[in-house]
């Protein structure tokens, strides 16, 4: 089906633009071709490392003309899950990394790292978890211990796996879990597949979501989350290395080989 009607476009990012440090072909040709159709292309990532800026940079380095403002990832979103539990100037205990930090402080929040929450002026009023691949067990163990006492905590994102050019590693999902199994509290997720994703999308860009298409490789969490919010959703099958299938039936509205392949 054409997209003439569509005028937002979530497009997620590693396995559907770019593969490792790869490029896709087409992609960049692909986002010129919504940009020309009068389609807003919000780059839809659950990536919660990076900050919006640096997201756009990689991007633009692939020949992808990707502006901040157009970037959403999990951080932000996470960021106003917790705004809404404990308003402006709340202290958040957080694991995390720069595109972490920077969301909590975006959001009015006051980002205070596991473990320096007990030292300065109080106790935490939030905590958030996000992948810090350098984490500590000193960190993970503090961390827990501001979960216990709040009795809540929230994920960026679930993702148990990271593809990686050699295999995977861990995700941020695996440290929650470790969390959940340390301290019995069962966090609240921010990133795909949670409705509320993109509904922050849609609701950043004043768009409805009968105007709005989720295009992504990944079933379990892309598609997922486009048809829990009532989403157009496009597959593509650009993310696995030829020859190989994604796991489970895909069940997107439409499937391509990859976006060079999307008619507008
Ligand atoms: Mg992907």
């Amino acid at each position: 089906m054409r997209l003439g009607w569509c005028r937002l476009a979530m497009v997620d990012l590693d396995g559907t633009l770019y593969r490792g440090n790869q490029v896709i072909p087409g992609a960049p040709e692909f986002i010129l071709r919504l940009l020309e159709n009068g389609v807003v292309p919000v780059y839809f990532t659950n990536n919660s490392t990076r900050t919006p800026e640096e997201v756009a940079r990689v991007l633009r380095t692939m020949g992808i003309p990707a502006k901040e403002h157009n970037v959403c990832t999990s951080s932000q979103a996470a960021a106003e899950i917790l705004l809404n539990q404990v308003g402006p100037g709340a202290r958040v205990s957080y694991i995390g990394m720069e595109g972490l930090r920077l969301a909590l402080e975006e959001s009015k929040l006051i980002p205070v790292p596991a473990g320096l929450s007990k030292e300065s002026q109080g106790a935490a009023d939030a905590a958030v978890m996000g992948l810090k691949t350098d984490v500590t067990f000193q960190e993970l163990a503090d961390f827990c211990q501001d979960v216990a006492r709040l009795g809540r905590f929230v994920l960026t994102n679930g993702d148990l796996k990271l593809p990686t050019a050699t295999g995977f590693w861990p995700g941020n999902g695996s440290f929650g879990r470790l969390v959940e199994a340390a301290t019995g509290v069962h966090p609240k997720e921010a990133g795909k597949p949670e409705v509320s994703f993109v509904e922050y999308v849609l609701h950043k860009f004043g768009v409805e979501k009968e105007s709005a298409v989720l295009i992504g490789d990944n079933a379990k969490t892309d598609i997922a989350a486009g048809k829990n919010a009532g989403v157009y959703t496009i597959q593509v099958m650009s993310g696995v290395p030829a020859g190989q299938t994604t796991e489970g039936d895909s069940f997107a509205d439409e499937t391509y080989a990859s976006v060079a392949n999307i008619d507008l």
